[in-house]
């Protein structure tokens, strides 16, 4: 009996699949144990053809291949390649030793040449973690691989280049990581933003402290672009940060080929008509969806009432523990899913109830209908709620340029900065997440702010929620404005971008 290391993800973790195979004497049978029932058939047929293709007879007699531990859940395609190779060790086609610090994983077409895998990066980090040395992955997969440093990778391209690398016919050159620039996230700047200083001072705040924000304005206001300008005054994302978004989008199967490691914050918008599966993540096999594609980046909701609320609904939980849970009949699975919501929504159906210049067609029932689509947990949830207007004539037609996005990103990166050594040695990051245990603790309040926030929670009735979480935006205020102690206008701010749009909910 022969043995091929492989491997299968948990969540956004790899584990190893040990692939063993017995030929023995008997009736010629090809049975393969391990797999869901289905792909074996479809796995059995592939390897036969593949191999069959590529020059080397099916084996005769009974072969078995197991793919332990058994009760780990298996993807089939990803077995082929090191199946096929552990049938021509079996056959003493090629040496056993060849193989036996070696990763391998591969899909196989029926002519012998190898299709790209799902969960490679995440494979290479596990393959350094056991001490593996080798690893053999299909060539559109290399440079994802070649991203984990103290790995030989070969890209390879069909089974023949594979035995022929492992006989010393010919060699397959090793892969060096030299990704090709990813089509990054299209990027705008705000300095072609006219106006909208407070919208653009309430993004600063949001993206300084990992705060979720609401845009709310008639349609042609601009809450998209402003939206879509978020991303570049967040941040760069750190090298661990940058591993585990590339790793959530390899498991998904939207990393590009020949990409090396993702560099950009994620901005995801995904449409209204996206089903709850495709949001939060699912199916027989489970894969991330939009909120943890969104990971350590921006989810943005636009329309956010067109939104199925049952679909909405299903943001709660991921919202206050950045992790999805996807329950399995065998195990759950969990995915990281933190990231910074940002929705936009008009206040009516026709969009015009705060437009001071065009009527409302809507009846007071239609609106109230509308903003019924969102639930009151899910309105909490966003610590600043934006009233974006219209330009008046003059603003629209002057040439002045905005603040630039980098200017406004050093002043975020200085407030981050302030907050990673805060949290130095937490599990919190970010203002946005302090724990309730300690936030009076870590937003300490002058007397003036405590005494605003008690007329504030009573003449607004503000939820204990609500009051912790314009405490955080306060903390991330004062953070920007480099103050220790959260002073009476910091936190009368954070209630102005709490209090705006609330009085319609
Ligand atoms: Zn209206």
């Amino acid at each position: 009996m022969f043995s091929i290391t492989s491997s299968t993800t948990c969540g956004i973790e790899s584990v190893p699949v040990i692939v063993e195979t017995d030929v023995s004497n008997g009736m010629n049978n090809f049975t393969i144990v391990g797999l869901p029932d289905t792909s074996v058939k479809e796995a059995r047929d592939r390897i036969r053809a593949a191999l069959k293709n590529s020059g080397f007879p099916f084996p005769r007699g009974r072969v078995t291949i197991n793919l332990a531990p058994a009760h780990l859940r298996k993807q089939g395609p990803l077995y082929d390649l090191p199946i096929a190779l552990s049938i021509l060790v079996s056959r003493g086609e090629i040496p056993q030793q060849s193989l036996s610090d070696a990763v391998v994983l591969g899909e196989l077409a029926l002519d012998g040449t190898i299709r790209p895998v799902r969960g490679v990066l995440t494979t290479a980090l596990m393959a350094r973690r056991i001490q593996k040395q080798t690893m053999f992955v299909p060539k559109e997969n290399e440079q994802e691989a070649a991203v984990v440093p103290d790995l030989h990778i070969f890209g390879v391209s069909s089974l023949r280049s594979v035995v022929d690398h492992l006989l010393n016919r010919s060699k397959l050159i090793e892969t060096i990581y030299c990704p090709t620039e990813t089509t990054q996230n299209e990027q705008h700047c705000f300095s072609f933003i006219k106006g909208q200083a407070l919208a653009k001072r309430g993004l600063e705040i949001a993206a300084a402290g990992g705060h979720n924000i609401l845009l709310s304005g008639p349609p042609g206001t601009g809450k998209t672009l402003l939206a879509k300008s978020f991303p570049s005054i967040l941040p760069p994302l750190t090298d661990e940060e940058s591993i585990e978004v590339t790793s959530i989008a390899s498991i998904a199967g939207k990393l590009h080929s020949s990409s090396g490691l993702i560099k950009t914050r994620p901005f995801r918008s995904p449409h209204h008509s996206s089903s709850a599966v495709s949001l939060v993540g699912g199916g027989t096999w489970p894969v991330p969806g939009e909120i943890s594609l969104a990971h350590r980046g921006v989810l943005f909701l636009d329309e956010l009432p067109e939104f199925p609320r049952h679909v909405l609904e299903h943001l709660r939980g991921p919202l206050e523990d950045g992790v999805v849970t996807i329950s399995r009949a065998q195990a759950p699975v969990d995915f990281p899913a933190r990231f910074q919501f940002l929705a936009a929504m008009n206040p009516c159906p026709c969009g015009y109830a705060t437009d001071p210049k065009r009527p409302c067609v809507c009846s007071s029932f239609q609106v109230q209908q509308y903003q019924k689509r969102l639930s009151g947990p899910l309105l909490d949830r966003f610590d600043l709620r934006i009233e974006v207007s219209n330009l008046s004539q003059e603003l629209l037609l002057s040439e002045s340029l905005s603040e630039s996005s980098a200017v406004i990103q050093s002043r975020v990166v200085i407030a981050r900065k302030k907050q990673a050594d805060r949290f130095i040695d937490t599990a919190c990051h970010l203002n946005a997440e302090i724990p309730h245990s300690v936030i009076d603790q870590i937003c300490h309040m002058s007397a003036e702010a405590k005494q605003l926030l008690a007329l504030a929670i009573d003449s607004q009735s503000l939820s204990p929620r609500a009051a912790s979480r314009v405490r955080k935006v306060a903390r991330t205020i004062a953070d920007l404005s480099n103050t220790e102690t959260i002073e009476e206008h910091h936190l009368a701010e954070a209630l102005q971008f709490r209090g705006q749009s609330t009085e319609r909910f």
